[in-house]
């Protein structure tokens, strides 16, 4: 970070007179995005695509991309993973929980790895860029720093995190956030991620050995697709993201009386699809009703008995609830709960809350951010902050070291679909962002 600022400041120098009345702060915005330094360092673009291309291929099926995690095909891209590994002219090494690393050394030994990565893994009928990108990028980015002979101060660990897809598990691994029991839960593939973490090469029985604690890494960053379709949207080619968004999952029970729909005077109903419809409205029109970005979807209802001449005795729903601040997350939480309480006393229902889950926003971290934004400047392109609307094993990573993750647009907003597509050029801007930050951040 440090010596794009010292090269700006430089270079501002020399342009103009009134140095002194413009605060240091300000000084980036008088860079435009659209004029890349010289000395911005670029990986190879080509052979990154050409990667992606060639994995494209593993469990490629007539419905999508299926490398579900344990899987043969899983399998096969972590061999496939692996071998491009050490064409990088890298060792890979696997932690206990099966997540596979490759070093490159740095000049200073009391330093902690910066480490930089994301998964292969993908969900069923996917496609190919959800996680490789970010993996692939990962390991050119170190091969490019080896072939130029670029040496950091951190070593650089690259990081390819197994079983994203099935609730980040080599990451929640890492960060020791996973029970014994957790083991034991069935993943897509069929099998225990226990019996899973044995057949990919971890080791059950020595997972204390995979785990990172504060202050064992100097940062960590993911470069990932966007997964929806604000960047494009709003012409931007890299997103600078400032945090994954918490989450809660609410089911809703509201309890009326079934009675003869024939034979009830409206004024007399205990409709619990009515007021199921009336709070669906009501959420959405409360989430909307104030600026920022949060989001609330009904997604799910069941009616009982679900019939067309009964009144419905019971409606069971689903809030999903998201947002970067976990206050605004309480907050509408409370909001929901009024609302409840107001339709329920029209309606002569009662509304009854349960919480699914609850999973706290992950922030990044400023200086990791401040890197990654002077990394798109410095290679002159145009960029945004924004929140990370899906999961990723940042969102771990973050828990226990400085996090920041770089988004590339997605074509249509299309992801967790055969038809995901991210643009090779768009590709090797998001490599190249990860790149200049990595150096950036060495040097800061
Ligand atoms: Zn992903």
């Amino acid at each position: 970070m440090a010596y794009c600022s010292t090269m700006r400041r430089r270079t501002f120098l020399q342009h103009t007179a009134a140095v002194a009345s413009v605060p240091f702060v300000g000084l980036d915005r008088l860079f435009a995005p659209g004029a890349p330094r010289a000395d911005a360092l670029h990986v190879n673009g080509e052979r990154l695509n050409s990667v992606l291309a060639a994995f494209n291929g593993i469990g490629r099926t007539a419905s999508g991309i299926n490398r579900v995690a344990y899987s043969a095909a899983d399998l096969e891209g972590r061999a496939f993973t692996l071998n491009l590994i050490r064409q990088a002219g890298l060792t890979p090494r696997l932690d206990a929980a099966g997540n596979i690393f490759a070093r490159l050394d740095g000049t200073d030994t009391s330093l902690k790895p910066i480490l930089i990565g994301s998964h292969i893994d993908s969900v069923t009928d996917g496609g190919n860029y959800d996680g490789p990108l970010g993996s692939f990028a990962a390991i050119e980015v170190a091969r490019t720093l080896r072939e130029r002979q670029v040496r950091l101060r951190h070593p650089l660990d690259v990081v390819i995190w197994q079983n994203e897809e099935g609730g980040t598990i080599g990451s929640k691994l890492v960060i020791d956030a996973l029970t014994a029991a957790d083991l034991d839960k069935v993943a897509r593939s069929g099998r225990t991620i226990r019996d899973g973490i044995g057949l990919i090469g971890g080791d059950v029985s020595r997972l204390s050995s995979a785990v990172l604690r504060r202050g064992d890494l100097a940062c960590y960053f993911e470069l990932h697709i966007e997964q929806g379709g604000l960047l494009e949207k709003a012409g931007k080619q890299v997103g600078v993201v400032q945090g994954i968004v918490g989450l809660r999952w609410f089911e809703v029970t509201i309890t009326g009386f079934a009675n003869h729909a024939g034979a009830t005077p409206m004024d007399q109903r205990q409709d619990a699809m009515l007021a199921a419809a009336k709070f669906t409205v009501a959420v959405n029109d409360a989430v909307r009703g104030e600026p920022g970005r949060q989001v609330a979807t009904v997604g799910r209802i069941i009616v009982t008995p679900n019939t067309t001449n009964v009144i419905p005795a019971q409606a069971v729903l689903t809030i999903d609830l998201r947002d970067l601040e976990q206050a605004k997350i309480e907050r509408f939480t409370a909001r929901f709960e009024q609302l409840a309480r107001d339709i329920g006393a029209a309606t002569g229902t009662s509304f009854a809350f349960k919480r699914l889950v609850d999973s706290e926003p992950a922030l990044a971290t400023s200086s990791v951010m401040d890197a990654i934004q002077t990394s798109a400047d410095a290679l002159g392109l145009s960029h945004q902050r924004m929140p990370s609307g899906a999961g990723h094993d940042a969102q771990e990573i973050g828990r226990i070291a400085p996090m920041g993750m770089i988004f590339v647009p997605s074509v249509g907003g299309i992801s967790h679909s055969p038809r995901e597509f991210t643009r090779p050029a768009d590709c090797a801007n998001g490599a190249n962002v990860l790149l200049n930050a990595v150096v950036a951040l060495d040097a800061g």
